[in-house]
């Protein structure tokens, strides 16, 4: 089966700083896929690099039969990629229907699927937060909305950075119960620290270390694989 995204050998800088030096990895369509590593290791400018935000220097990033690597962030959305960052970036001052309403974006080749009323109808803990602003949301409610709002543009791939993070472990659960609803209709690459929750939700996984690859298993094996998780994850 030929891949949705393939990322060949990709350098990233930030300025002098090499921080990606030489990552690859590859999704076909319809999996789910999670990116481990400590802090620093390189996931969050590996889904930077393949949205367009810090463009590698050099390598290549097939998207859907086409190299987007060098594209800008706006042309690569167009195409099919949607990105919830770390920080989530809701608009903390426009209710949750708002932060939804402005998101709302035709795709060129989506089908127009989703619409504020059907997110509230699949989703309706956000339905009954549609008259609060964002900014009054707990840290799970913004997650959930952040990753409500990338849905309003269809994308065909899907990058979650960390979705994770500061969340209590009650709410990790819901996040990890949207990402398997989520991965019924979308291609997924989502990031994480936690070895459990990576395989509990995706089927494979990379690790990645000081800008590189380190290691790629299924995600049952690197489930029995105490040594590699020592080795390169917070365990
Ligand atoms: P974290 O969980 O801390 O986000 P990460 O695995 O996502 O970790 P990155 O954020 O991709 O790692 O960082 C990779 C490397 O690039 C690190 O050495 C980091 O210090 C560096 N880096 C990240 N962002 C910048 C930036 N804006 N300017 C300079 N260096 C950066």
């Amino acid at each position: 089966m030929s891949m949705l995204l393939d990322v060949q050998d990709i350098h990233t800088y930030y300025g002098e700083s090499h921080a990606l030096q030489g990552v690859s990895l590859a999704l076909q369509p319809g999996e789910t896929v999670c990116l481990l590593g400590r802090n620093g290791a390189g996931k969050s400018t590996t889904l930077r690099s393949i949205m367009g935000l810090t463009p590698p220097r050099s390598g290549r990033i097939v998207f859907n039969g086409q190299d987007i690597a060098g594209r800008a962030a706006w042309r690569i959305a167009r195409r099919g990629i949607g990105l919830v960052p770390e920080d989530r970036r809701i608009f903390a001052t426009l209710t949750v229907q708002e932060n939804l309403e402005v998101s709302q974006y035709r795709r060129p080749g989506g089908q127009g699927r989703w619409t504020v009323e059907r997110i509230f109808d699949q989703y309706p803990m956000l339905a009954g937060l549609a008259k609060q602003a964002g900014g009054t949301l707990s840290g799970g409610q913004q997650q959930m909305l952040a990753v409500a709002r990338s849905l309003m543009s269809e994308p065909l791939l899907l990058l979650l950075d960390e979705p994770n993070e500061g969340l209590a472990p009650v709410i990790v659960e819901q996040i990890g119960a949207l990402i398997d609803d989520l991965a019924k209709t979308t291609t997924i690459l989502f990031t994480d620290q936690s070895v459990h929750f990576a395989l509990a939700h995706a089927r494979r996984a990379y690790i990645l270390e000081k800008g590189r690859v380190v290691h790629a298993a299924d995600s049952a094996a690197l489930l029995t694989d105490t040594e590699t998780q020592h080795r390169y994850l917070s365990v």
